[in-house]
């Protein structure tokens, strides 16, 4: 059976026009003698208005609760693209993620898949049928209803996909592939054809937001291959796919920035075993997510810690720092808020010369002082001031990708 894993966001099926177009198109495949499983996300921003309902009743709610009620935004768009479906003579049935099986874990609003029973949709596929899944939700053993996490629909395509053994799938959204660079900040950045699921989690980590990562991670694992485009034209999009199989490999195939960070050092903490580990140890257990982080070379049994926290941990993250410091006998706490994290990500980095020098001097030429720096085997991280992140993701992607 070839089977086609397609799954459609929120924009793709955001109003009764969308749902209709996004029918007519699975007819298309219908018609060409294809499998049909469709994961779709709730209408527009369904799921972000039901957020906002909770607000207005409770500052706390329950985490079961919570997915109880945002598990409800799929329910509406798998059966209502069902009935699309059957107004244009396809036969189609939706099934949510209880119904088919999806069990995660008992993490709720963040839960992982566990596993995925394949029965109800194989026989349902043999009977013809376009089998729609409401994304995003799964149950736990005790039959909890679950949600992966805001974005979650894109994992639970690839899940699907990998245990129907489809090589490929369709993630259908509201921009035709991933690009070199925001499209807000860069004038003409350049569709990629190809990227590999490296660079893609690279991008995520680093500020794109064109995939969850969790469904880039599922992806890489299980070996399926992403097409990222649009359900608003027919044009090829970018797919995602192991390094080893692409065609060109770019020295750098994404520019990004991630403004509204924070940066703290601790000054002269004993630099012996274990005590990275007690400071990040102290800022997990506060829950701060603590994102790049750089140590200075010991000197005289003392070294500095840096690392970057999201504004709005700041606060938090100072109170624990400087209970560190105390603790520690380190010299001082500094911190600086509203900086960027701006970053070049490219597999070809591996195999060429002076990427980092060439990032590091178009940045001074503009001015922009370099405040941390981290790389990774396919990136190169920059800290600057908020100020000049989109002036420095424009003038690297001049570098590295404008003729
Ligand atoms: N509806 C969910 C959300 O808005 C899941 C998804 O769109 O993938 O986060
Ligand atoms: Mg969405």
């Amino acid at each position: 059976m070839n089977i086609i894993v397609q799954k459609y966001g929120g924009t793709s099926v955001g109003s009764p026009e969308r749902i209709k177009a996004v029918a007519s198109r699975i007819k298309t495949n219908v018609e060409k003698g294809h499998s049909v499983v469709v994961v779709v996300s709730a209408m527009g921003k369904t799921t972000d208005s039901l957020v906002e309902l909770v607000n207005s009743i409770t500052k706390n709610p329950d985490k079961r609760e919570m997915d109880m009620l945002l598990s409800t935004g799929e329910q509406v768009s798998i059966s209502l693209l069902a009935m699309a479906l059957h107004e244009i003579k396809i036969d189609a049935i939706s099934y949510t993620g209880s119904q088919i099986k999806v069990l995660t874990d008992g993490n709720f609003a963040n839960a992982k898949i566990v596993s995925i029973s394949t029965d109800k949709i194989m026989s349902s596929l043999q009977q013809k049928k376009v089998v729609i899944v409401a994304g995003f939700q799964g149950i736990d053993e005790e039959e909890n209803i679950t949600t992966l996490g805001r974005g979650g629909s894109d994992t639970s395509a690839v899940a699907l996909a990998a245990v129907l053994q489809s090589r490929d799938c369709e993630i259908y959204t509201d921009v035709d592939g991933v690009y070199t660079a925001d499209p807000r900040i860069v004038s003409e950045p350049k569709k990629l054809k190809e990227i590999s699921y490296d660079e893609m989690l690279e991008l995520a980590r680093l500020g794109a937001k064109v995939l969850h990562s969790r469904s880039i991670e599922f992806a890489k694992k299980y070996n399926v291959r992403l097409h990222v485009r649009s359900s608003f034209n027919y044009e090829e999009g970018t797919i995602v796919m192991p390094r080893e199989e692409m065609m060109e490999k770019f020295v750098i195939s994404g520019v990004t920035s991630k403004k509204d960070q924070a940066k703290i050092t601790i000054r002269n903490i004993p630099d012996r075993p274990g005590i990275a580990a007690e400071v990040f140890h102290e800022l997990a257990e506060n829950k701060i997510l603590v994102d790049m982080i750089v140590q200075s070379t010991g000197h005289d049994g003392k070294a500095s810690i840096s690392f970057t926290v999201l504004n709005t941990d700041l606060d938090k993250a100072l109170k624990v720092c400087e209970d560190i410091k105390t603790k520690l006998k380190a010299t001082a706490v500094d911190n600086k808020k509203d900086i960027a994290i701006v970053s070049a990500v490219g597999v070809g980095m591996i195999s060429s010369y002076g990427v980092a020098s060439r990032m590091f001097r178009i940045l001074s030429e503009h001015n922009i002082n370099i405040e941390m720096i981290s790389t990774s085997e396919i990136g190169i991280s920059c800290v600057i001031d908020n100020l000049y992140a989109e002036l420095a993701v424009k003038v690297i992607h001049k570098e590295f990708l404008e003729e």
